[in-house]
């Protein structure tokens, strides 16, 4: 993607760069641990804590940056973060 002059983006482009290949380590759930209190999903920076139908979350690995916040924060510490393969 090119930038124009002054930095101005054009709107959307958010959705349209897959940020997940920024990622070094990548979250993991542990769902024998995790108690749906839904921290991880509010604290996700990119939004890329996305909720199931049976109550528990899923990771969006197109848009999660590796960040940790998310297995910083659970408090049941449900989620680990893994060395990224490529
Ligand atoms: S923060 Fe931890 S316990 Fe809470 S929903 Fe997320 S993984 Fe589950
Ligand atoms: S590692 Fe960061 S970007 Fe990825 S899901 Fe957790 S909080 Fe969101």
């Amino acid at each position: 993607m090119s930038i124009q002059l002054g930095g101005v983006c054009q709107p959307g482009t958010t959705r349209a760069n897959k940020t997940g290949g920024w990622r070094t380590f990548r979250p993991v759930y542990d769902y024998d641990k995790c108690i749906k209190c839904k921290l991880c999903e509010l604290l996700c920076p990119d939004m890329a804590v996305l909720p199931r139908d049976d109550g528990f979350f899923e990771f969006d690995y197109d848009y999660c940056k590796g960040c940790g916040i998310c297995a910083n924060e659970c408090p049941k510490e449900a989620i680990d973060m893994v060395l990224e393969e490529k």
